[in-house]
């Protein structure tokens, strides 16, 4: 079942996706050699309670485990649900992905950008480049009346058509009073396949896009997925909304 939001709860929900973003801007910048994700996390904690807000991620419960951090840190080869360490320093040349999520007057935001430490080579800056590339081709598409399956197709196409590949096990999302609601939002598709669009959805699209091949395999601490071949991957995210004009980016800056 998929709730529909007002024009006065979406605005509701740019707050809190404002705070979100904001606040993993702040983080990004931290981003350098030697900082640890650790250091990322705490920075993030920090600003969340400045902020007034929540985190959505922190304590948030799949089965039986239970994520220990505001930010998700995801180094390289991890896809997304990496859990910042101590002993994780950033190096010059890695890329890391910030998956960041808060609630705020009862609303959920959640955003991620890959960026990336000091500089790297050609093919994980296009990786990047890549996949925030496909992030926009997909929620151009958040139109009422296109298809989900019109978005997925157009997020896969733009990451198989420069020899990428889109990760199937993880989709995007409904988000509003919950951080996950319904439906799915998957990277991959076929036009003019899926549920139809409406005015008033509200969801989080993440495209998570891998270098080599799409495989994912979870590691012992039940969170970070990385690929299975270790070449790298990317991931982007918006929260947005359909409305009457087209897709609004509420964590937009
Ligand atoms: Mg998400």
């Amino acid at each position: 079942m998929i709730e529909l939001k007002s024009p006065v709860e979406i605005e509701a929900m740019r707050k809190a996706a404002q705070i979100t973003a904001e606040i993993l801007a702040e983080v990004s910048e931290k981003v350098r050699p030697g900082v640890t994700t650790a250091d990322l996390d705490r920075e993030a904690e920090r600003l969340i309670s400045r902020a007034g807000a929540r985190s959505a991620f922190k304590g948030y419960q799949v089965g039986d485990a239970t994520f220990p951090a505001v930010l998700c840190t995801s180094v390289n080869d991890e896809i997304v649900h990496g859990i910042p360490s101590e002993k994780q320093a950033l190096r010059d040349g890695d890329i890391v992905g910030l998956d960041f999520g808060v609630e705020y007057e009862g609303f959920y935001g959640d955003y991620a950008v890959t960026v990336p430490v000091g500089s790297v080579d050609v093919e994980s800056s296009s990786l990047m480049k890549v996949t925030e590339h496909c992030l926009y081709a997909g929620l151009e598409h958040f139109r009422a009346g296109e298809r989900l399956g019109d978005v997925g197709a157009a997020v896969q196409a733009v990451a198989e058509s420069e020899g990428f590949s889109v990760v199937r096990d993880f989709v995007g999302h409904g988000i509003g009073r919950a951080l996950h609601e319904d439906p799915q939002v998957p990277n991959f598709g076929k036009a003019g396949r899926g549920r139809t669009l409406k005015v008033g959805m509200v969801l989080a699209i993440e495209p998570m896009i891998n270098a080599g091949a799409p495989g994912v395999v979870i590691d012992g601490d039940g969170w970070t997925a990385r690929t299975t071949d270790t070449r790298r991957s990317a991931h982007f995210e918006h929260t947005v909304a359909i409305t009457k004009n087209g897709p609004d980016i509420l964590t937009k800056l």
